[in-house]
């Protein structure tokens, strides 16, 4: 019988720990703020930055929202966040991505505070990250991680497959996965565009973690049967319903949970985590900054 992994379920959760953290540090005096910014028009990533604000307001930590206009010069989002550095009040700092070409992207997540990086994108949060030693994980890998926790994940000794590489995802999750942790000690194997047989990757896989934003491209033929897959792929694909399309994962559902000892739905899987962990790490932050413990494990 496949197991399904409740994302929802889990971040609810993981949300009520961090808002029991967040009255301990009431009480001690600290409000945790959040700042959002944005820099762009497309309409998605209005959705994300509002979704992380209403986030905030549920679990009582401060939402402080920037917007720049898209075309205003790359100084004015740079000078935003040296001002957003120097607040006692702001914990976390979140540039939504993607921001415009003449933004450079490196000069960003360099210029925020790496104590206030709440995405764990600084290169000092990278390098703590492969070290052993992270300060914030990155939200969609950690959710994932808490959810291999939640569902007691036998990660330790597993062969397991990430298919993607990106910065925020796949390189995050891989290093995540052989970390000499109860949640890690996997042997990984990173997939990637230029993998050459995906296919005989995935059959021996005990874990999958898809994230290549490919809909639907890996189904239950594919997977070795009784496997873990967690489907990170958010897809858009015209549908004739109301908004004219659905969301999809990189699994072809069906298929796969007919093979799979465990999967994760999409939606309802790992977007939920990814939110959640971004509340947990400003937390975090909180009491870094302060000085005063924060008990989220
Ligand atoms: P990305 O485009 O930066 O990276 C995609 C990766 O897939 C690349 O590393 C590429 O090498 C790899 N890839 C492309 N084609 C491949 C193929 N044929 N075989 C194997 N690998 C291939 O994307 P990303 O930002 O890492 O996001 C990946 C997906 O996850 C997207 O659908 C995105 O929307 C989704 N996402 C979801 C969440 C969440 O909270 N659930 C968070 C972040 C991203």
């Amino acid at each position: 019988m496949t197991e399904t992994i409740d994302g929802e379920a889990v971040a609810a959760d993981v949300r009520e720990a961090v808002a029991d953290e967040v009255s301990r540090l009431s009480d001690a005096g600290v409000e945790p703020g959040l700042a959002t910014v944005l820099m762009s028009d497309d309409p998605a990533s209005e959705t994300y930055v509002s979704m992380k604000q209403r986030d905030c307001e549920e679990v009582g930590i401060e939402g402080i929202h920037v917007e720049i206009d898209a075309d205003a010069p790359a100084e004015e989002l740079y000078e935003t966040i040296d001002d957003l550095n120097a607040r006692d009040d702001v914990h976390g700092i979140l540039v939504q991505m993607p921001v415009p070409d003449h933004v450079d992207k490196r000069t960003v997540l360099r210029r925020i505070d790496p104590e206030k990086d709440v995405d764990g994108f600084h290169p000092e949060n990278v390098g703590r990250l492969v070290a052993g030693d992270a300060r914030f994980k990155p939200c969609t890998p950690h959710g994932v991680q808490k959810l291999f926790d939640a569902y007691d994940v036998e990660t330790e000794g597993a062969d397991a497959v990430v298919v993607g590489r990106s910065d925020i995802v796949g390189k995050p999750m891989a290093n995540l996965l052989i970390q000499k942790s109860p949640v890690g000690n996997a042997t990984t194997t990173v997939c990637h565009s230029r993998t050459e047989d995906l296919e005989a990757k995935l059959a021996g896989a005990d874990i999958v973690v898809a994230a290549a934003g490919i809909p639907e491209f890996v189904d239950g033929s594919m997977l070795k049967p009784g496997a873990t897959v967690i489907d990170v792929g958010i897809n858009r694909v015209d549908a004739d319903t109301e908004k004219g399309y659905e969301l999809v994962g990189d699994m072809e559902y069906e298929s796969a949970k007919e093979v799979a000892g465990a999967i994760t739905p999409v939606p309802g899987g790992v977007g939920p985590m990814t939110r959640a962990m971004l509340l947990y790490n400003t937390v975090k932050a909180a009491g870094i900054q302060t000085g005063v413990d924060v008990d989220l494990d």
